[in-house]
């Protein structure tokens, strides 16, 4: 890397935002990142960030809320010096049921997360990123988002969205040096993921042409990669990180 940069990760504190978290301080960028609730876990981010010898913040926010958006924020770009280089939209929520069972509550929270959590972080931090003329976004879909899963209307209306704002923001910001784009993971071994039964398990496993689940390090890789000086001239793509669920 050619400067030392500085990223934003929201829902750093467990799963595949943490690996993104330690894998970005391993290329040498300093981290702020966001947790809702678990400070414990937070923590633990903190000291394998700081073992890669960058300097490291986290910060409670919940980023369903425009407020606390922008309070994160401007703490990141108050810790970073003026700047933001690399923002990864990384925290996500399911609340899973079939379409007749689910409830309003259940879209809400999915889309006040997912797609709303994306787009204040997005708009915020752009505005710095399109002063510097530089700039990383890095939002994060899924497979769902692309072919769709029963059980998951809410969650796959959210990802699929993630997509729609991901190319329309790359379009409107390419000319200043800012790539927007967006990872696309399969089945990951995470909290998010441990809480699905055998049987399921065993049918997605199924659909899997690697025969096995993806691990958080797979993503942060891709993510690394998109922040890095290597895809300068790649936005608006939609990387999948799914051992080919979606071929
Ligand atoms: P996870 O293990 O459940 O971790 C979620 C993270 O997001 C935690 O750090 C959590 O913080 C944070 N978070 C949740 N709600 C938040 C809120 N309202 N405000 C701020 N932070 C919040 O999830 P994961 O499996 O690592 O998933 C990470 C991302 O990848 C999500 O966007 C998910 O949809 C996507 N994804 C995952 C998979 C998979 O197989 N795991 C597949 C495709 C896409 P607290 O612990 O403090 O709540």
């Amino acid at each position: 890397m050619s400067e030392k940069r500085c990223a934003l990760v929201t829902g750093g504190s467990r799963g595949i935002g943490r690996a993104i978290c330690v894998k970005l301080a391993e290329c040498g960028m300093d981290i702020v990142f966001n947790y809702q609730s678990g400070s414990e876990a937070a923590e633990e981010t903190v000291k394998l960030c700081e073992a890669k010898n960058v300097r490291v913040l986290a910060v409670k926010a919940d980023i369903s809320k425009s407020d606390e958006c922008q309070m994160l924020i401007e703490k990141a770009v108050e810790f970073f010096g003026g700047r933001i280089d690399v923002l990864v939209n990384n925290a996500g929520i399911t609340r899973d049921n079939l379409l007749g069972r689910m409830k309003d509550e259940d879209l809400d929270a999915v889309l006040d997360v997912n797609l709303k959590g994306t787009f204040y972080m997005m708009r915020g931090v752009s505005k710095y990123m399109l002063k510097n003329r530089y700039g990383r976004i890095i939002n994060m879909s899924s497979v769902v988002g692309v072919m769709g899963n029963a059980g998951q209307v809410n969650y796959s209306a959210s990802k699929a969205a993630v997509i729609g704002m991901t190319k329309s923001l790359a379009r409107e910001v390419a000319s200043r040096h800012i790539t927007v784009n967006a990872v696309a993971p399969g089945m990951i071994e995470t909290d998010m993921t441990a809480v699905i039964n055998d049987a399921a398990r065993e049918k997605i496993m199924e659909s899997i042409p690697f025969k096995e689940m993806g691990k958080p390090e797979d993503v942060a890789e891709t993510v690394a990669f998109l922040a890095g000086d290597g895809a300068k001239y790649i936005t608006g793509q939609v990387l999948c990180v799914d051992g080919g669920m979606a071929i």
